[in-house]
């Protein structure tokens, strides 16, 4: 997988779950090997956790939301410069790859 989406990119949802399609949010995570990014506030899931014992005392923390990881097919990467969604393309130099917007054609990468 190209690593044309990294941490801390802004994305946009472009496929999966309807309800996610169009959100935008940072990555948060990403994972090269399988090719899945976690999308702050996107594919929310909620895990029931258990009681805790803490000092004595029993905690019950609830309910647990988090994102879950998606294909990094479905996003797209924001371009700060423009502000839309779009294929990024890679300009060589030297060995520091940056990537470049195919909209605007800035360069996302300073
Ligand atoms: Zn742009």
């Amino acid at each position: 997988m190209s690593a044309k989406i990294r941490k801390g990119d802004n994305v946009e949802i472009i496929s999966g779950r309807s309800e996610d399609k169009g959100k935008r949010g940072e990555v948060i995570k990403v994972d090269t090997e399988k090719g899945r990014v976690v999308v702050q506030g996107v594919n929310l899931r909620t895990k029931h956790q258990k009681q805790v014992q803490t000092k004595g005392r029993t905690v019950n923390p609830g309910m647990l939301r988090f994102e879950s990881s998606v294909h990094v097919s479905n996003v797209m990467l924001v371009c700060p410069k423009c502000g839309k969604p779009t294929r990024v393309g890679v300009q060589d130099e030297s060995e520091k790859k940056s990537r470049i917007c195919k909209k605007c054609s800035a360069l996302i990468d300073e």
